[in-house]
C-alpha cells in the first residue's frame, strides 16, 4: 500500500511529498501545526484540537485557509486512503511561500498546508502506558510563547533526544526557579502525598494541552481534587504519582524522575483510573 500525504490541494504518495524551497515554515518555522489522535477510526477531541489550530493561526495572524468542514473532509479521506484505524494525523500550515525576507510578505499569501497519517499499534502503546516510562529532566530553553503550537520545536527535539540517550521516555522541562513546565510533546502532571492532583496553570510557558483539559474534566468526574499551579521538581520526586498527557500517549504513567523511582515505582492507580476514563468518553 502507498503511504498518501495531502499537500496545497493534493493526495500525493508521501515519499515525494514537498514544499517549496521559499516556504517560510521551512525559511524561518513561520508555520503552526496540530495533531489528532485516531482511535478505532474515530477522531479523539476533534473539536479542540480545531480550536487550538484556530487560535495559533490567529496568533500568527495567518488567515485559516480552509473551513473546519474542509479539513475534516481531508482527513477522514486520508484515513481512507492509508487504512488507518488507529493512528495520528499531523497538519501543518506555514504562513506560505514568498521570496526570504523576516517581515510578512505584502499582500494575500496563500498559507501552504500538509496533512500526513500514520498508523499505530494500540496495544503496543497501552501495555508500555500500563508499565510506565521514565523521565529525565533537562532545563527549559524556549521562548515566551509555548502556549501557541508552532512548528519550531528544537528545543524539544533536543530534550527528546537527551531523554533518549538516558534511555528515559521524556524530558520534563525545567524553568528558571526549579518548577517543572511540561514535557517536550507532552504536559506534566503529579499527584501529592494527600492525593491532589497538580499540572501547571496555562500561562504563556506551556501549551495548553487538548488532552490536559479533558483530564481535568475526568478528574472533576472522578471526584478527584485537583490544583492547576506550577510544581517544583522536589516536589515531583516526593509525589504519590507522576504522569504525562498528549494527543499520542493519553495519560500516561511517569514511574521514574532522573534516578528517583516515583513512590513504589509502579504505575499509581489515579492516573491508571484517568487513562480509563479518558479513553471511555464519546
Ligand atoms: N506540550 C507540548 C510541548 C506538546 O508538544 C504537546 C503535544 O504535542 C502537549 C503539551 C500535549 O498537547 P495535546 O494534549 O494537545 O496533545
Amino acid at each position: 500500500m502507498t503511504r498518501i500525504a495531502y499537500v496545497d490541494g493534493y493526495f500525493q504518495p508521501h515519499a515525494g511529498a514537498c514544499v517549496h524551497i521559499e516556504d517560510r515554515g521551512f525559511q524561518f518555522g513561520d508555520a503552526i501545526y496540530e495533531v489528532w489522535s485516531i482511535r478505532g477510526g474515530k477522531l479523539l477531541d476533534e473539536d479542540g484540537h480545531f480550536s487550538r489550530l484556530e487560535r495559533s493561526l490567529g496568533e500568527l495572524q495567518i488567515a485559516n485557509p480552509k473551513t473546519q468542514i474542509a479539513y475534516k473532509l481531508i482527513i477522514r479521506e486520508l484515513m481512507r486512503r492509508n487504512r488507518i484505524t488507529d493512528g495520528l494525523v499531523y497538519l501543518q500550515i506555514s504562513r506560505g511561500v514568498a521570496p526570504r525576507d523576516h517581515t510578512f510578505p505584502k499582500g494575500y499569501l496563500r498559507p501552504t498546508i500538509v496533512m500526513t497519517a500514520k498508523s499505530v499499534n494500540a496495544g503496543k502503546i497501552q501495555s508500555k502506558a500500563l508499565e510506565g516510562v521514565a523521565v529525565i529532566c533537562v532545563p527549559d530553553q524556549r521562548w515566551g510563547r509555548c502556549d501557541i503550537k508552532t512548528v519550531n520545536l528544537l528545543p524539544n527535539v533536543l530534550a527528546k533526544q537527551a531523554a533518549s540517550e538516558a534511555g528515559a521516555y521524556e524530558a520534563w522541562q525545567i524553568d528558571q526557579d526549579g518548577y517543572v513546565t511540561e514535557g517536550s510533546s507532552s504536559n506534566a502532571w503529579i499527584i501529592t502525598p494527600e492525593g491532589v492532583l497538580v499540572t501547571r496553570h496555562a500561562d504563556h510557558a506551556i501549551l495548553r494541552g487538548i488532552t490536559r483539559g479533558k483530564i481535568l474534566e475526568c478528574a472533576q468526574a472522578l471526584g478527584y481534587a485537583f490544583e492547576e499551579r506550577r510544581f517544583s521538581l522536589e516536589e515531583a520526586k516526593n509525589a504519590r504519582e507522576a504522569f504525562m498527557t498528549s494527543a499520542s500517549s493519553f495519560a500516561t504513567p511517569i514511574v521514574k524522575i532522573d534516578e528517583q523511582t516515583v513512590a513504589n515505582g509502579a504505575p499509581g492507580s489515579m492516573v491508571i483510573a484517568l487513562r480509563e476514563a479518558y479513553l471511555e468518553q464519546d
